[in-house]
């Protein structure tokens, strides 16, 4: 990841000499992103996983997206210890990284606006706890291993929610989850949990069906085509129509003429990293950021 990031931006003048660090701050992947360059590894990255939500949903084509029951409190607590331990997995972390398990339940509280505008959002990760709202049922396995994972990024590098927040307070660590508020680290740690759950997703593909996966494959196009039609206005490109005529079913709220959030451009760059170097990235990332 090092020496391909550190060739990409150095193209662009901006990060020859940048720590590693410096170069995963929400403007520097930004900045990284928004090369025109980037724009025909977004479309092909696009067409290849709509076929392949094709396929999947041709394998299953009575499966819905709202079928996934709640799980019990109990069941809830399984699935996260066997979600912790692959993600740990995936992201080479031993156990004496991380200290504690964080606690798991579903939260309620829903009625607020930015909710309501961003309800493709299911999760929250406190320090210590993480809460589902139980309103998106079909992102529940691959939620919480997004959750986690925040949890595992906060446990391994400590500096990341700190620097920006400072001291603990529960309402300002859910202030860090709403999708459109921008921490400096916020575009890294989205993007390296949406790692996170398409692992799970394809984990549990096989004992579940394929309803995780076709909402977390729906969710990755639509933050895909985001930045993919952010990046054709900003250079003033015509969107391929095969891209725009994808249709996910998937509730999206595109930025259109903003920049898209967070999520969409860490997954986006992220997505671009995974292409070229494998699924090792997101471990290394964790490594690197701490210097090893
Ligand atoms: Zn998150």
């Amino acid at each position: 990841m090092e020496s391909l990031y550190l060739k990409n931006t150095a193209e662009n003048q901006s990060g020859a000499n940048m720590s590693y660090k410096e170069k995963l701050t929400s403007e520097n992947i930004e900045n990284f992103l928004k090369q025109s360059k980037n724009i025909p590894v977004l479309e092909e990255l696009i067409l290849e996983k709509a076929e392949n939500l094709r396929t999947i949903a041709c394998l299953n084509p009575k499966q819905t997206l709202k079928k996934a029951s709640l799980l019990s409190q109990e069941k809830l607590n399984q699935e996260l210890l066997r979600i912790k331990k692959s993600v740990d997995s995936f992201l080479d972390l031993q156990e004496n990284e991380i200290p504690e398990t964080p606690s798991i339940r579903y939260w309620c509280f829903i009625d607020n606006f930015r909710f309501r505008k961003n309800f493709h959002y299911a999760g929250y990760c406190l320090p210590d706890k993480i809460l589902l709202m139980p309103k998106r049922k079909e992102i529940i396995f691959p939620g919480i291993a997004h959750e986690y994972c925040h949890h595992a990024q906060y446990s391994v590098i400590p500096d990341l929610l700190k620097s920006k927040i400072g001291e603990y307070k529960e309402e300002a660590y859910i202030l860090f989850e709403f999708p459109d508020y921008e921490g400096k680290y916020r575009t890294f740690t989205e993007g390296h949990a949406r790692g996170a759950e398409r692992h799970i997703s394809s984990a549990y593909a096989e004992q579940n069906g394929n309803l995780f996966t076709c909402a977390i494959k729906s969710l990755d196009i639509e933050e895909l085509r985001d930045c993919y039609s952010w990046l054709c206005r900003a250079f003033r490109k015509k969107p391929n129509s095969q891209v725009r005529k994808i249709n996910t079913g998937y509730p999206y709220f595109a930025s259109r003429f903003e920049k898209p959030v967070p999520h969409a451009i860490g997954n986006a760059f992220f997505s671009i990293m995974e292409r070229e170097h494998g699924p090792k990235i997101y471990a290394e990332a964790i490594r690197q950021f701490n210097g090893h």
